[in-house]
């Protein structure tokens, strides 16, 4: 079904552990090239590069911070130096940093949730746009960028997380602009809007506030990390959604209807 993908380079970011691992995976199965990413390199990154190659593709780790304009540009010619260019770029990074409410916030929050998640996507495409134009240009097929959204974009976020929410709603409104102004460069942007997915960033939550989230959830449960890649495949696959931008795919066991 995406068999466009097979040799497609995919750059996606915070991809070390959690969704952004789970896409990794899926992508290097369907034969894409793919750069991961996260600020450490985690010590069984070699066993689980070995087992991404299985289907054809190259997979390779490269380290990076983006909250670091700088680190952002480093990851994007790092990685264009390794494989080329970019036809698929994935905006995955980002994260609460901490629960902070309203009264507390100070400029190292501000700029610390700020930087995860606003700048580094703002950095990282930025950074990526020539190559995804002269993706499209050589291959006569679509780039293209897929954000990581949030349904907090469109809640506000719960306790303490205003600023992440904020920043989710950013990135669902800063692709109206790039798809009004970036169409004509042969990329498509789309966004994948998560709901609650079981990974580290619900670490802070024990079984008591697990089980309470769950419940507000109508398909009852948290979801798997890997039940949000297939999402990202669709997006990338211009034999899939090659008339698709501009668009949210929330995928959120029906936790909200926008
Ligand atoms: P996660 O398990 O905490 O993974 C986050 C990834 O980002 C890790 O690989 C981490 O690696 C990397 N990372 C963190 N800070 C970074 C930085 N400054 N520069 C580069 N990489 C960085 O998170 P997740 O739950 O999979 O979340 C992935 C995306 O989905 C995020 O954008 C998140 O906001 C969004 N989301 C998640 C949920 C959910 O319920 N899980 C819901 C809505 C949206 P290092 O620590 O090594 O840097």
């Amino acid at each position: 079904m995406f068999a466009d993908l097979k040799n497609r380079r995919v750059l996606i970011t915070g991809s070390s552990q959690g969704i952004g691992l789970a896409v990794a995976k899926a992508f290097a199965a369907a034969g894409a090239h793919v750069g991961l990413n996260g600020r450490r390199r985690p010590d069984d990154m070699e066993a689980t590069l070995g087992t991404m190659g299985a289907a054809g593709g190259e997979a390779e780790f490269f380290a990076a911070d983006l909250s670091s304009t700088e680190q952002c540009r480093s990851l994007v010619e790092a990685f264009v130096a390794r494989f080329g260019g970019i036809d698929v770029l994935i905006n995955n990074a980002g994260g609460l940093v901490g629960r902070t409410p309203l009264a507390e916030i100070d400029d190292g929050f501000y700029d610390a949730v700020m930087d995860l998640n606003v700048r580094s996507t703002l950095m990282v495409t930025r950074f990526a746009l020539p190559h995804l134009q002269a993706s499209a240009a050589q291959s006569g097929q679509s780039a293209s960028v897929i954000s990581v959204g949030s349904i907090a974009g469109y809640t506000g976020g719960g306790p303490g997380a205003s600023l992440y929410g904020a920043a989710k709603a950013w990135i669902h409104n800063v692709q109206k602009n790039w798809v009004n102004f970036h169409t004509k460069d042969g990329i498509r942007f789309n966004i994948v809007s998560p709901g609650t997915f079981d990974t580290a960033f619900h670490a802070d939550k024990d079984e008591a506030a697990r089980a309470r989230v769950s419940a507000g959830i109508p398909m009852g449960r948290f979801g798997r990390p890997e039940e949000a890649a297939p999402a990202f495949l669709f997006f990338a696959s211009n034999m899939a959604s090659g008339y698709v931008t501009g668009q949210i795919l929330d995928v959120n066991g029906g936790q909200y209807m926008p």
